[in-house]
Order: C-alpha cells, then sequence, then structure tokens
C-alpha cells in the first residue's frame, strides 16, 4: 500500500487507527487512503430525454487520387530504413477501392472523491474538530476543470482538525539515534575498539577510549523526531481528494478492406457527428446498425460502471468516417497490395516485396 503524500514526508510509519477520532460520514476513512472512492448521492438533474441524433449531412466515400496514393506510399517506403524503393518507383497500380469505416466513441468526463487522515506537526495551526458538524463529502466545494480536462484537488475537510500526541515519539519529540541505538557513541572505526592500534600505540582516534562519539546525533544518543519535527504533537485531519478523469471507449465498425483494426487507432477521420451533454443518449437511426448498437451498449456501460463511484460531469460521443484506400499494384510479374488510411494518408503494406534493399537488385 503507498503511503499517503503527507505522511511519507514526515516519517515512514502510519499512526495507529486509535488515534483519528471517529467523523461523522466520514467512518470509512483511513491513513494512507485505501478506503476506495466514495458513493456521489442522487443526481438532482433528471435524466435527460432522448434525443434524435441528427442525420448525418455527407455519406459519400472520399475517395483519393492516384498521385496522393503513390505520395504516400514513397513518403512510408523511405521512411523504412531497409526498404528498396523498387515497388514504389516501377510498381504499376492495377486498383483502388474505396472503404469506409465508422469510429463510434463515447468519452465520460467525472468526478470522483475520497478520503484519507493525514497529519502535520502540530505548529499552533487552528483546531476546529468538533466545532460543528464535518460537512459530507460530497458537500465541499471544488474547483472544477474545464470539461475533458484531467485535474487532481486535495482539500481539507473542515471541522476534522485535532491535536494528538505524536505516535512515533510518544510525546518526547525525540527519538532514540539509529545509527548508535541510543548509546551517544559507537566502536572506533580506526582501533575497531580495542583503543590500539596494530603497533600497540593507543589509538589516536578515540584516544584509547575503544569508542567515538555518534555523529548521526552529535552524541546525543537521541535524533529530533521526523514525524512531529520536534513538536511532540501532530494535528490530524481528513484530506478529500477529488479527481476529475475522462473515460474513453472505441467501437470501429467492421469492414472488408482486410486492414486489421488496430491500424486505425492511431488515425484520425472526418467527424461526421458529434454530441455533448451531460449524459448524452445513444444515437440513434445511424444507417450502420452496428454503430447505433455499441452506441447504445457503451452508454449503458458507463452509467453503470462510473455512476457507482463518481459524479458524472459530461459526456461526448463522436462518429468518425475513417477513409481506407486498397490499392493494388504490380511489381515484378506479382501482384501485391498495400493500404492508405484516416486523415493522416497512413500506409500500411505488410506484403512488402523488398523489405531488404541489399539482396534485392
Ligand atoms: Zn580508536
Ligand atoms: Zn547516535
Ligand atoms: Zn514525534
Amino acid at each position: 500500500m503507498a503511503a499517503p503524500p503527507a505522511a511519507s514526508s514526515y516519517g515512514p510509519s502510519a499512526p495507529p487507527a486509535n488515534m483519528f477520532d471517529t467523523v461523522p460520514g466520514y467512518e470509512g476513512t483511513v491513513a494512507g487512503g485505501g478506503g476506495g472512492y466514495l458513493p456521489p448521492p442522487m443526481p438532482t438533474v433528471p435524466m435527460p430525454v432522448p434525443e434524435q441524433a441528427p442525420s448525418p449531412p455527407d455519406w459519400h466515400i472520399p475517395s483519393i487520387s492516384e498521385e496522393r496514393a503513390r505520395e504516400a506510399f514513397a513518403t512510408y517506403v523511405s521512411s523504412k530504413c531497409c526498404y528498396s524503393s523498387g515497388p514504389v518507383k516501377d510498381g504499376v497500380i492495377t486498383n483502388m477501392e474505396s472503404f469506409n469505416t465508422y469510429r463510434y466513441r463515447l468519452e465520460t468526463f467525472m468526478e470522483s472523491r475520497s478520503t484519507e487522515w493525514s497529519q502535520e506537526p502540530f505548529a499552533g495551526q487552528p483546531v476546529d474538530a468538533g466545532v460543528q458538524p464535518a460537512p459530507g463529502p460530497w458537500q465541499i466545494a471544488a474547483q472544477a476543470p474545464a470539461f475533458f480536462q484531467d485535474h487532481k484537488q486535495t482539500i481539507r475537510v473542515p471541522y476534522t482538525s485535532s491535536v494528538k500526541n505524536c505516535h512515533l515519539c510518544l510525546g518526547m519529540g525525540r527519538n532514540p539515534c539509529n545509527a548508535c541505538t541510543g548509546a551517544g557513541n559507537k566502536v572506533c572505526w580506526v582501533c575497531n575498539g580495542s583503543g590500539f592500534r596494530q603497533s600497540n600505540d593507543r589509538c589516536t582516534h578515540c584516544n584509547g577510549r575503544g569508542r567515538e562519539n555518534c555523529s548521526s546525533c552529535s552524541g546525543n544518543g537521541s535524533c529530533q523526531c521526523d514525524t512531529c519535527h520536534g513538536k511532540r504533537q501532530l494535528i490530524v485531519f481528513i484530506n478529500l481528494n477529488v479527481k476529475w478523469s475522462t473515460e474513453k471507449d472505441d467501437f470501429v465498425a467492421q469492414d472488408l478492406s482486410g486492414l486489421r483494426v488496430e491500424n486505425l487507432e492511431k488515425v484520425s477521420g472526418k467527424e461526421l457527428f458529434k454530441d455533448a451533454q451531460y449524459m448524452v443518449y445513444p444515437v440513434m437511426g445511424f444507417p450502420d446498425f452496428s454503430v447505433a448498437q455499441a452506441s447504445e451498449r457503451l452508454v449503458r456501460d458507463h452509467q453503470v460502471k462510473y455512476a457507482q463511484t463518481s459524479r458524472i460531469l459530461q459526456q461526448r460521443q463522436t462518429i468518425e468516417l475513417i477513409p481506407i484506400t486498397k490499392v493494388s499494384y504490380m511489381w515484378k510479374g506479382k501482384s501485391h497490395v498495400y493500404y492508405v488510411y484516416g486523415n493522416e494518408f497512413q500506409v500500411n503494406a505488410d506484403d512488402y516485396p523488398a523489405t531488404c534493399c541489399c539482396s534485392v537488385m
């Protein structure tokens, strides 16, 4: 388990649980977090009303020119240090086929909250536990970032701060020195404790004592407590950790081009549809049924998965049309294929016939 940031900077050991008071509304809070995210209260805004998706305005399949395909192919081949350019220069394009595929994407932007007990050395900070009931974890105002921007904020929960004796030094402000186990001195490293050197002369380093002062504690035998910084007391309080994050899921409709779907992850397409609101309603009436189905499934999944532990603040769904052109060409009497796809004109040529310029002449 990871130590909480506040505790790790003051000492390695988490305080015992009995050091913390019970705060109504925060019963599951432990030091170091790990209590999980707190379920948000029921939404006060009513569920959204179904809205017909506007029909996409432009259905024509963009096709690229032979010249554009050749150019993309040449760029691709020249980026591979060992590929011979023969097929690019001498290959003859025999066929170009356009395939379009759709990518549906759902993004859910949400806020999650968790709490943890934290501590600091007590140096006169305001102590407010019990002055009045602590506000609930979801009643505390936080400064949300713009939609779909990840962010974190830590807020000290009001009316939870109290002062306790430091559990590590038991309120002494000092702990026995680790280097000399509290003795203040240790065996002389020059004479190894004998007080004499090999020549039977007295050891000058320790003056024949056989021991030397501990440098870690300057001979005191104890060091200032790291946890309370010598203050003897700690102020303990509950921190509320607020996290804003975006979860994203994609669905790519099946196409018949033969290009593997993974290739499409890195490219963008033409945006046909975009809808952003508090909670989106699945896309309806889209010509490709698998896209409409995916929308319904993902919208439901996100609500089931995220609404339990987080407060959904905004959702966004898009449909992109990703162009794919399958180019067939002849080179040295054999037929080969490459693909040009995405707005970026990415190329995939798994069967490139001249992958080693040294052997193909
Ligand atoms: Zn010595
Ligand atoms: Zn020491
Ligand atoms: Zn201490």
